[in-house]
């Protein structure tokens, strides 16, 4: 969107505030600047080129990019999107990021990932049994596990086991030895012109390692390869899938295997795989999938596409951990059950941590963790 376009629609904002009842952030804080009316207030002011506060500023922060406010908002403004084109112009103007953002970016920079993590551990999810014959880009394949700084270093288990389920199923794939980052941070918090570079320098690995087919397992990643690099780059043609998606189509071949677990739980639908997903969403794999294991699923919404966000979206635990402990909490008061399961792991790791935070007991699992439990039941 251009500026005269983002200013057309701020303009078209008819004050109902109706978008109040959805945003999570203005819900725990009861701050209007912390809601999609009071943020597109502040966009207002910036791209008419007058000051913003630093309050304001961090309002801008402290905002998932969820989109649950561009699907009730009275005028069809494109809520998230101006949100984000407001932090791209602040890094442009220099303004933007915060410390907490530059220290991530610097972390990626320096160690390839947004966790801080240790890059000689990257591959310590990698099962014992195949630690010596993993051959990783030598193997000729054009089809890619990828699984993202959350999988390598924070839930290993959502790198580990998709990896053994894949191999259980003999499916044909290779993984890298050194992965990069996907960059979806870095264009969250608004730095395009480094997201760019990131994009660019993926996409040689990618051509460089013959890869055609590209399988994901977190939803920040799904988004960033799927959704984003398409739109800076015309000729960008890598078949991009969630791991949940392949598991689907092999259980519908029968080369994967599922019996009953016959337990309850709960679903969460990742924005990223859902309601922001364009090329998607993905509702209905998941469900399929656990009913297949035997599981009862309880919803948190009537519809998928309006399921809250985990709460950390857009990096705001670094931003006010306490938004995202509310968020998480209200979330959690929601549940009818202990055990609650994502598609992405950054949600689950999130979940853990506002578990542990507010004490609340509350099993946080990613979903290949029940599949492989039922196929080897
Ligand atoms: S994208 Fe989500 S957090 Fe941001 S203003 Fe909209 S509803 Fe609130
Ligand atoms: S729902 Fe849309 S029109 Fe109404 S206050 Fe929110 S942004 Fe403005």
């Amino acid at each position: 969107m251009n500026e005269n376009k983002i200013l057309e629609e701020i303009e078209s904002c008819i004050d109902c505030k109706i978008c109040l009842d959805v945003c999570d952030t203005y819900i725990v804080t009861n701050d209007l600047l912390k809601s999609p009316n009071g943020r597109l207030k502040i966009a207002k002011k910036l791209f008419n080129n007058h000051e913003i506060s630093q309050e304001e500023l961090i309002s801008l922060y402290t905002c998932t990019l969820c989109a649950l406010c561009d699907l009730v908002c009275q005028q069809s403004i494109k809520i998230s999107e101006i949100i984000h084109s407001s932090k791209i112009k602040l890094v442009k103007e220099k303004k933007a990021p915060l410390d907490i953002h530059n220290k991530i970016i610097n972390g990626i920079i320096e160690k390839d990932n947004s966790v801080n993590g240790n890059p000689e551990e990257r591959l310590s999810w990698l099962p014992e049994n195949y630690e010596k014959i993993e051959i990783f880009e030598k193997k000729e394949s054009d089809t890619l596990l990828f699984f993202g700084c959350m999988s390598s270093f924070r839930v290993k288990e959502s790198a580990t086991i998709p990896y053994e389920i894949l191999k259980l199923a003999d499916y044909d794939f290779k993984i890298l030895e050194n992965e990069p980052c996907c960059g979806e941070y870095v264009y969250s918090a608004g730095n395009i012109e480094l997201a760019n570079k990131i994009f660019e320098e993926n996409i040689e690995i990618f051509k460089k390692n013959g890869v055609k087919n590209l399988i994901v397992t977190c939803g920040g990643c799904l988004y960033a390869f799927d959704q984003v690099y398409r739109k800076f780059f015309k000729d960008y043609d890598l078949n991009v899938r969630h791991i949940i998606d392949v598991i689907y189509d092999l259980e519908k071949n029968g080369k994967v295997k599922l019996k009953s677990l016959n337990k309850t739980i709960t679903y969460h639908d990742p924005c990223r795989l859902g309601r922001k997903y364009e090329n998607g969403p993905l509702f209905s794999e998941p469900r399929e999938l656990l009913k297949k294991c035997g599981l009862d699923i309880k919803e948190l919404s009537e519809n998928p596409e309006d399921c809250p966000c985990c709460g950390a979206g857009s990096g705001i635990r670094g931003v006010d951990s306490s938004i995202c402990i509310n968020i998480g909490k209200n979330l959690f008061n929601k549940l009818e059950t202990k055990e609650f399961i994502s598609s992405c792991p950054l949600c689950v790791f999130n979940f853990r941590y506002i578990n542990y935070k507010n004490q609340m007991d509350i099993e946080s699992k990613y979903i290949t963790d029940y599949i492989l439990e039922s196929m080897k039941k």
